[in-house]
């Protein structure tokens, strides 16, 4: 599992998908950059998303809200006074920590030896080393990972159930002492708000504090009644934004699963008082649905239903997905009552009411929100889509069996031998097809490992142009997924293409 974690995470840096932020200077924790292939894969799946929320419902629109907003709308959401993680200050040294950070180092000092002794081994077994083989069966490496394991998962618990003292029971068990100064007289650990702060302005008198936006929900909330006025909605209806936010996030330590900087793709659906039962149930299917429109298999989602449930909601289901590391939450469902416009009524004076003619009366309407991480999604896809495949003739090829939809490249143009005027034809190909897709020229290497480079980056066909496309205008049309190759007339591969990538 985890080996297989660690290969997702090799492959998006070669073939240019993530790329730890401002690496040169040894990057910033749980901060990413989308690279070249990257960045088409988020936009694709971001467009997968707005489509099926937008462009198919006729009851739905858009919305783009700031980053930053007005500073009372994160006090009328609770955000300031219920969104914490543990804090603990140390008295000699009078210096503030993350508890749960100090935790966390203490952990990666573990992971440090581990990685001291796998050095060590293959200095010394030289060629024959089998680094897999040894972490898993090297007691000492064994025994390591499995207190990372058991220290984790205890602070995960202790965090869930806010039980504060045992938090720092830990720390004071694993002995952790201030990373400056060496001293364990800590105070008692305290909640910590997890926004980004900043400033609106430069006056020192008069500059206003700003935060981060922690979640997109709320820039939807407070233009609720401008969009139900100028769009002319009736109840029910939904808004639909996708954008970045921002937490100052604890356990930031799997990749993009956890980011400090993020993207949601939410929508809230506004219903009338008394109907939110029915339509939580109706979005958990229909947000199931476009999960599993996306071919990756049925067996790697499940429901979470939340027997606890956070200040606003009364009824939450994770969708979760078997991420390298377990089944774990990609979107959230949740039925938040009418608490958010109820409290931005409250903090604003103004109404957010909605007058319903059918009844004749006005009501604060109640939200149904499904909420889900574009990046966590990406994930999903990715780590999903990566396969290696045993070949018959005793070879192995590395695929990122992406889903055809979602892809950087559609496909890549070849010439089969760079003369004999195959490459004029070849990209001429390319800018026939570019107006409709992402398509790519390679002329590199021999065509079998260009294939091969391909099937790794994920692009679904292969056009080949050889010495026969002279002759008679055809050319092979090679899948990345059974590596059939047909040959096809140059007409009709755009829509032999297009009849799998389009939605
Ligand atoms: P978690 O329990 O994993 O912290 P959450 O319950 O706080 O998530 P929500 O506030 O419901 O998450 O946010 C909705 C979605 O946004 C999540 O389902 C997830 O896909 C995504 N998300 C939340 N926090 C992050 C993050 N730090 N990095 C990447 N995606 C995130």
């Amino acid at each position: 599992q985890d080996d297989q974690f660690k290969k997702v995470i090799s492959h998006a840096k070669e073939y240019g998908y993530v790329f730890q932020s401002s690496e040169i200077y040894d990057g910033l924790s749980a901060v990413y950059d989308y690279a070249q292939n990257g960045v088409e894969l988020k936009n694709n799946i971001r467009d997968y998303w707005w489509k099926a929320m937008v462009q198919l419902n006729d009851n739905i629109v858009g919305l783009d809200a700031a980053i930053f907003m007005h500073p009372t709308t994160w006090k009328a959401s609770g955000h300031i006074d219920a969104f914490n993680d543990p804090l603990i200050d140390n008295k000699d040294s009078k210096k503030r920590y993350r508890a749960d950070v100090l935790i966390e180092d203490y952990c990666a000092k573990i992971e440090t030896k581990i990685n001291k002794e796998i050095a060590k081994a293959e200095k010394r077994f030289g060629d024959a080393f089998n680094k897999e083989e040894f972490i898993s069966t090297n007691p000492r490496v064994v025994g390591y990972q499995e207190k990372i394991n058991t220290i984790l998962s205890r602070m995960g618990k202790s965090l869930e159930n806010e039980d504060l003292a045992d938090v720092k029971a830990l720390i004071e068990e694993l002995e952790i002492a201030d990373p400056l100064t060496g001293s364990r007289n800590w105070t008692d650990v305290k909640q910590f708000n997890l926004m980004f702060g900043t400033k609106l302005g430069a006056s020192i008198d008069t500059a206003m504090d700003l935060y981060l936006r922690p979640e997109t929900a709320q820039g939807i909330f407070v233009n609720f009644l401008n969009v139900q006025k100028t769009g002319r909605m009736k109840i029910p209806f939904g808004i639909a934004q996708t954008g970045k936010a921002f937490r100052n996030e604890i356990v930031a330590r799997q990749f993009i699963f956890r980011m400090r900087e993020f993207e949601q793709m939410e929508m809230q659906f506004f219903i009338k008082p008394g109907t939110q039962k029915e339509w939580y149930e109706q979005w958990k299917k229909t947000r199931l649905k476009w999960h599993l429109s996306l071919g990756m298999g049925e067996e790697n989602y499940r429901f979470h239903d939340h027997e606890k449930l956070a200040h606003y909601a009364d009824a939450a289901a994770d969708i979760e997905f078997k991420f390298p590391f377990g089944f774990k939450e990609l979107e959230g469902i949740h039925s938040r009552t009418d608490f958010d416009l109820g409290q931005h009524e409250k903090f604003s004076n103004k109404k957010l009411q909605y007058f319903d003619h059918e009844d004749n009366q006005s009501y604060v309407p109640y939200v149904i929100e499904t909420s889900i991480g574009l990046d966590r999604m990406f994930l999903a896809v990715f780590s999903n889509s990566l396969v290696e495949e045993e070949l018959d003739n005793n070879t192995t090829r590395t695929v990122l069996k992406l889903p055809a939809v979602l892809a950087p490249n559609k496909a890549a143009i070849l010439p089969l031998v760079k003369k004999d005027g195959l490459p004029d034809i070849a990209k001429k190909i390319v800018d026939d097809l570019k107006w409709d897709f992402n398509v790519v020229y390679d002329e590199k290497d021999a065509v079998g490992r260009r294939y091969r480079r391909q099937d790794a980056n994920g692009t679904p066909f292969c056009i080949t142009v050889d010495h026969d496309t002279l002759e008679n205008n055809t050319v092979t049309i090679r899948h990345r997924d059974t590596m059939e190759q047909k040959r096809v007339k140059i007409e009709e591969v755009r829509n032999i293409i297009k009849k799998e990538v389009d939605v």
